[in-house]
């Protein structure tokens, strides 16, 4: 069964083909192969509400089955900020490295549990007559107060997850974050469906 994993993010796809890679039947591409397809803006005030018109439609669109995730970081001391709009938190064109300097700065001033934070992840399956499942992991953790490590992307470098020995998702090698990631955990509840789908 064709999957479109419905995103240009060569991070996040290698972590999907990862995560789904028990399920062989499985045959995965991402956006990469349909050059001329433009993604919807994304206008939802939640995650799971981009998640749905992302996999919608690229579903309708694509005439195919599309796994769409929308993810970020939710900081409750900054009033659930960067949240949705983390990848453009800097600018609408920020780099990654843009967007941690700027959190760093927005949390200078915070301490201990004022730190806390954690990543969220919705994930939509969609076809052409519409959305199928929606599911939701999240992983709580605390923002360093520098930068440390040189694995994953976005946030990774500045997000320790409790109890992972202070190290940041960037200093984990990458089947550890992916096993106890916000993505991983929402992979997990979504794999059940997957492979009931493409047997
Ligand atoms: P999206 O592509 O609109 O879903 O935006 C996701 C943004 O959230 C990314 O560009 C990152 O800034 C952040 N993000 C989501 N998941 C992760 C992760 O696993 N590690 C680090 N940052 C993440």
């Amino acid at each position: 069964m064709e999957l479109v994993i419905a995103t240009k993010n060569v991070h996040k796809a290698r972590e999907f083909r990862a995560m789904l890679q028990n399920i062989p039947q499985l045959d995965i591409v991402t956006l990469h192969a349909f050059p001329q397809y433009i993604p919807p803006e994304e206008t939802g005030y939640t995650f799971q509400e981009n998640a749905q018109s992302k996999a919608e439609h690229a579903a309708r669109i694509l005439s195919k089955w599309v796994l769409a995730d929308d993810s970020g970081l939710v900081v409750p001391a900054l009033k659930g900020e960067p949240g949705i709009r983390s990848r453009r938190y800097a600018s609408d064109s920020a780099t990654d490295a843009e967007n941690r300097k700027k959190l760093l700065k927005a949390m200078q001033n915070l301490a201990g549990i004022e730190r806390s934070a954690y990543f969220e992840c919705a994930l939509c399956l969609a076809n052409p007559q519409g959305v199928q499942k929606v599911v939701t992991g999240t992983c709580e953790g605390e923002i360093s107060e520098e930068e440390h490590g040189n694995n994953g992307f976005g946030y990774d470098a500045v997000f320790s997850k409790y109890d992972y020995g202070g190290k940041t998702f960037a200093e984990l090698p990458e089947e550890v974050k992916n096993r106890v990631s916000h993505r991983g955990k929402a992979i997990e509840k979504m794999s059940l469906h997957l492979h009931a789908l493409s047997h």
